[in-house]
């Protein structure tokens, strides 16, 4: 028997293991599985090039439980180790400049706390001692037995092993008893083995017989040796990509909208399917997410930094050896390899979509309102995405017909472009709110998009942004007529002061909850069969304040009080009926000046017998609205049936 120091002046390596990467220990297990894997796929691959004869036998890595002598134990054939790798590999700490991090970051838990992969010595998180059996595949190889208990020292004997491979025994330490429990490291096993690619044997399998649960003959394999993403897209249909789908989310009922395979060597190594999910609430945007695996062995969840934002909303798995994983977050975001990994899966995922548009333009339609949301974000935080979604990114009109912007502007071109040469295009977020004025632009010969989506409102201002002389205005924000102002616009024979007039006596008879909505007249020579009175509300303002809601600093606009234009028709016989007729009178009125009382002199006009009928257009044209509630619905009806 020999014995020796670990090969760092390590009295704080141990420590440093078992206090600082206390919060992830489960890892232990991922980082045994991930040896025993390596070794055997080292063996495999021996065994191809001729360097080990003969047939391999059994190959499977097996964990195992011993409740008695609490112990957790990781067996593989593998290549195993001699004495001498034994030494190398393990008592001379494998990572290197150990020894100056640690001394580096003393005081950091955090900096320490998944910064590296501590290997096999991971395992002392969780045990009290740790003990390897290995027997070297190499010809005339001795067995070893190596053991430790959490100290500096080791000793290392001659050992007999009847099987070429690596047991690692770990004697779990008391605190962590939940390693003993089967149902904890099936658990583990689930999460981290899932798609290795040399088969994991738990246990037997079980079945339910009977109402009792009984062991079969037959292990209880946990893992999919050859998961979708490692083969070729040549040799999987459709129904494999769905059945992968829900391998990797057992929870989710929907099959994915589609799919698209990843698969790049060069300049860094990639595979992966992502998935467009069926998405039907927010609430379960984030409930499946991407995982991130590293050789088949998973790694996290937590894609942040390596997918761009918007595509984290999508489904699936993504491998890649190059991203480092066991570097910190922040680290992760200024590598040059992920920003180019991500950058990557940007053009993949644009490319795919353009495919797929130009294939089946119906199909790809009939998929939009589910995919919207991914292509808008993806649109307005990505350039390049942007740049490539313009080609696939549809806007749907009243009659469901979907097209792209460039589309969409070349079928509306000869109607819609007011006369300095701007391209005005409608929209309605509500079309039964909105059905008047749908109606009246369907009249003209004009066509109204449906954008009712949370993003839309940005999506179209970027638009507006990247297209000089367009802009989107929703069908009820003004006149139809000034909406798209053509030069032939409607007027009227009335002068100014006639027309103040009457604004003025609509403007003394409005409702006032001023702190909430704000009511501005305006006389405008709209047609003849338009309402008398009706309502408006400016394209700006209100977008600005929709835009507030999602935007920092735009809090602003958040606060305004909502605003709308009350338009009178003088081009409605009602109207030209009230005009003229209008009478101004002259009150004193009470005001506290600088604390002073004084007397102003205010021109009050109204329009003298009519009131009731004025008050009856203005209400008419909130009921139109749908702005006509509680008390003053109430009196509306009332004077309804009065003037009847
Ligand atoms: P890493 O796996 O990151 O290199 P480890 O500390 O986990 O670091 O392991 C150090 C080395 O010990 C491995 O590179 C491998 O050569 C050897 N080793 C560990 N476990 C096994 C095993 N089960 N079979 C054969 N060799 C092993």
């Amino acid at each position: 028997m020999s014995k020796g120091n670990i090969g760092v002046t390590s009295d704080n390596i141990f420590p440093v293991i078992k206090k600082f990467l206390y919060s992830d220990h489960e890892i232990f297990l991922r980082e045994l599985i991930s040896n025993a894997v390596d070794a055997t796929s080292k063996l495999k691959t021996l065994s191809s090039v001729g360097e080990v004869k003969g047939d391999l036998g059994d190959t499977r890595v097996r964990v195992t439980i011993d409740k008695k002598k609490k112990t957790l134990t990781v067996s593989d054939h593998g290549i195993g180790m001699t004495a001498e790798e034994v030494d190398k590999f393990i008592n001379q700490i494998a990572f290197s400049g150990a020894e100056e991090f640690l001394n580096q970051y003393k005081d950091k838990a955090e900096a320490i706390i998944g910064h590296f992969g501590l290997g096999f010595y991971s395992s002392f998180m969780v045990s009290k001692k740790v003990e390897i059996f290995s027997q070297s595949y190499k010809e005339d190889a001795k067995a070893v037995h190596w053991s430790c208990e959490g100290t500096p020292e080791y000793t290392m004997e001659e050992t007999i092993k009847a099987e070429r491979g690596t047991d690692i025994v770990l004697h779990i330490d008391d605190e962590f008893s939940q390693y003993l429990e089967d149902a904890t490291i099936e658990g583990l096993l689930k999460k981290y083995c899932k798609f290795l690619p040399v088969e994991i044997a738990f246990g037997k399998k079980k079945e339910w017989k009977e109402g009792k649960e009984v062991e079969l003959d037959e292990e209880n394999i946990i893992n999919d040796i050859n998961p979708a993403w490692t083969r070729k897209p040549s040799e999987l249909k459709d129904e494999d990509y769905d059945k992968f789908y829900h391998e990797l989310y057992p929870m989710q009922m929907d099959e994915p909208l589609f799919h698209i395979h990843l698969n790049v060597d060069y300049p860094f190594n990639l595979t992966g399917i992502l998935y467009f999910p069926k998405i039907k609430s927010n609430l379960d945007v984030h409930r499946n997410k991407i995982q991130l695996y590293c050789n088949q062995v998973y790694v996290t969840d937590e894609v942040e930094n390596i997918v761009p934002e918007y595509l984290t909303l999508l489904h699936g798995v993504i491998d890649s050896p190059d991203i480092p994983l066991n570097v910190s977050r922040s680290y992760l975001q200024s590598d040059n390899n992920v920003k180019k990994i991500s950058g990557y899966i940007t053009k993949k995922v644009a490319d795919k979509l353009a495919e797929l548009y130009k294939a089946d333009k119906d199909e790809f339609a009939k998929k939009w309102d589910d995919i919207k949301m991914f292509i808008q974000f993806g649109m307005l935080t990505d350039e390049k995405f942007y740049e490539k979604a313009t080609g696939f990114a549809l806007y749907k009109n009243l009659d469901g017909k979907y097209s792209t912007l460039d589309e969409y502007m070349d079928s509306v071109r000869e109607k819609q472009v007011d006369k300095d040469g701007n391209m005005v295009l409608l929209y309605t977020n509500d079309p039964d709110a909105h059905y008047t004025f749908i109606e009246r632009a369907k009249a003209k010969g004009y066509d109204v998009l449906l954008q009712d989506g949370e993003l839309d409102v940005h999506v179209m201002s970027q638009a507006e942004q990247k297209h000089e002389k367009l802009r989107f205005v929703r069908v009820d924000s003004d006149t139809i007529e000034n909406l798209i102002k053509k030069e032939e616009t409607a007027k009227d024979t009335y002068s100014d002061e006639q027309k103040e007039g009457l604004r003025k006596a609509f403007e003394g008879l409005l409702p006032s909850d001023a702190d909430k909505l704000r009511y501005y007249v305006t006389c405008e020579a709209a047609a003849a069969d338009a309402l008398p009175v009706f309502l408006t509300q400016n394209e700006f303002m209100r977008r600005m304040k929709e835009m507030s809601a999602h935007q920092q600093g735009m809090s602003f606009y958040g606060q305004m009080p909502d605003s709308y234009n009350i338009v009178v028709n003088t081009n409605h016989p009602i109207i030209q009926e009230l005009i003229g007729k209008e009478t101004s009178e002259e009150v004193q009125e009470e005001v506290e000046k600088d604390g002073k009382k004084e007397t102003v002199v205010k021109t009050v006009y109204s329009l003298a017998n009519e009131d009731e009928r004025l008050k009856q257009l203005i209400d008419i044209a909130l009921l139109a609205s749908g702005q006509l509630k509680g008390e003053a619905l109430a009196k509306f009806v009332n004077r309804s049936v009065e003037l009847l």
